[in-house]
C-alpha cells in the first residue's frame, strides 16, 4: 500500500473541516490493558456503556479486535472547538456560574462532527482502489473504542496527565472522529508526550479526580457529577464543585499547552447566547419548557432539566453572594426531591455565609 490513499483520506479529512487527521494501526496498545483494571476499581462511576462486554465477556473497549474483527486502521480526526471566550479559571463573577466550553455551540457537536467524518467515510470508500468488501463504521465518542488511544498513535496528539488528547500546536479543544477500516493503511508515528514533569493540571483538580497521571476517578470529576450522575450528588463533593454547571475545564484551562490555544471560526462552536458565565438564579428556575426551547440541539440536555437545576443550585450555594437566597428558598419547595434537598443545602450554606472557594490565580 504506497503513501497516496493515505494523503488522499487526510486531504478529504482537512476538506471537510478537520485540523488534524492521522492513522494508527487497529492495534490493542498497551494503555488499552488499564481499562479492565480502571473499570473493576469503580472509577467509570454509573456510565454502564463504559462496561459493555462481547459475547466472551471482554471488555469492548479494552479490544478493537473484539469489537471489529475486520478492524486494520483507525482514521483518526480532530477539530479544533476552543472560541475567543475567556477560561473558566479567569472569571470570577457572583451569580454566575459556568458551562464547559465544548457545550457553548448552536449545533450538538455529536451531530455536527458525524456529518464531517461521514464526507471523509464517503470520500474513503470513493478513493479505495480494490475491488472487494470494505468495512468502515465512524464515531464521535460513541463507538466501542478508546479514541483517544488511538489519536495518540495516529500522531493526532499525546495523552495528557488529565487524559485529553494535546496537540503541540492546538492545544485540547478537540473534538475526536475516528473511522475504523478494514483498509490497511500505512499508520503514522504515535505523537511524543509532552507533559514532562508538569502537574498543573493534577495540581488544580478542585475535586482530586485526577488520581495519578493519566488516571481519572469519574466518581470525583466534576464533569461526570455535573452531567452524568443522577439524584443528589454526594454532600462532600459540592463544594469541590464551585460554580460548575455542566462539565468542568480546569484542568484544561491551567494546561499551559492551552495558553496559545487559536479560536475556532466555525460557526457551529460559537457560543449561543447567555451560556457563557450564565446567571445561577436562572438556571437554579428555569421551567421544563424553556430548558427545552433553550437547549434543543445542545449536549447540555444529557444532564436533564432537574439535573442542571441541582448543579445550579449547588453552584448558589458555593457562591456565598446572599442575593441568591431567594432563589433558593423558592426552589426548597420544589417537588423534585433532589431539587429541595439541594436548595436546602444551598440555602443553608448561603445563610452561614460560607465563603465561596479561593478564585484561580
Ligand atoms: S474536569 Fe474538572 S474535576 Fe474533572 S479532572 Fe478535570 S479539573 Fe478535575
Ligand atoms: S497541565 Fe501539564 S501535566 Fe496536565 S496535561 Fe497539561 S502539560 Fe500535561
Amino acid at each position: 500500500m504506497g503513501t497516496q490513499l493515505e494523503h488522499l483520506v487526510k486531504q478529504a479529512a482537512f476538506d471537510a473541516g478537520f485540523e488534524l487527521a492521522g492513522i494508527a494501526a487497529a492495534g490493542d496498545f498497551p494503555e488499552l490493558a488499564r481499562f479492565p483494571e480502571w473499570v473493576s476499581a469503580g472509577r467509570a462511576g454509573e456510565m454502564k456503556y463504559l462496561e459493555s462486554r462481547d459475547d466472551k465477556g471482554q471488555l469492548r473497549r479494552a479490544s478493537l479486535r473484539s469489537a471489529f474483527p475486520w478492524a486494520r486502521s483507525v482514521i483518526v480526526c480532530a477539530i479544533n472547538y476552543n472560541t475567543a471566550r475567556p477560561y473558566s479559571t479567569a472569571v470570577n463573577n457572583p451569580g454566575r456560574g459556568w458551562i464547559s466550553r465544548y457545550a457553548w455551540g448552536l449545533e450538538d457537536y455529536h451531530d455536527s462532527v458525524l456529518r464531517r467524518v461521514r464526507e471523509v467515510e464517503s470520500k474513503l470508500k470513493g478513493i479505495y482502489p480494490d475491488e472487494g468488501p470494505v468495512e468502515t463504521r465512524s464515531y464521535v465518542d460513541t463507538g466501542p473504542l478508546v479514541e483517544r488511544v488511538y489519536a495518540r498513535y495516529a500522531g493526532v496528539g499525546w495523552v495528557g496527565k488529565n487524559t485529553c488528547v494535546i496537540n503541540q500546536k492546538l492545544g485540547s479543544w478537540l473534538f475526536l472522529a475516528v473511522i475504523v477500516t478494514s483498509i490497511e493503511l500505512s499508520p503514522d508515528l504515535p505523537a511524543p508526550d509532552r507533559c514532562g514533569t508538569c502537574t498543573r493540571c493534577i495540581d488544580a483538580c478542585p475535586t482530586q479526580a485526577i488520581v495519578a497521571p493519566h488516571e481519572l476517578d469519574s466518581n470525583r470529576c466534576i464533569s461526570y457529577l455535573a452531567i452524568e450522575k443522577r439524584g443528589s450528588i454526594p454532600e462532600e463533593m459540592r463544594a469541590g464543585m464551585g460554580h460548575q454547571v455542566f462539565g468542568c475545564d480546569i484542568c484544561q484551562d491551567v494546561c499551559p499547552w492551552n495558553r496559545k490555544a487559536p479560536a475556532s471560526e466555525k460557526p457551529e462552536f460559537q457560543p449561543r447566547e447567555g451560556l457563557v458565565n450564565p446567571a445561577l438564579a436562572w438556571l437554579a428556575e428555569i421551567s421544563e419548557e424553556e430548558f427545552r426551547e433553550k437547549f434543543r440541539g445542545s449536549p447540555i440536555k444529557r444532564a436533564k432539566h432537574n439535573g442542571l437545576r441541582r448543579n445550579a443550585l449547588i453552584a448558589i450555594g458555593n457562591s456565598g453572594d446572599r442575593n441568591l437566597l431567594p432563589a433558593a428558598e423558592r426552589t426548597s419547595h420544589d417537588p423534585d426531591p433532589t431539587i429541595s434537598e439541594t436548595a436546602l443545602w444551598a440555602k443553608g450554606r448561603l445563610e452561614r455565609k460560607t465563603p465561596p472557594q479561593e478564585p484561580f490565580s
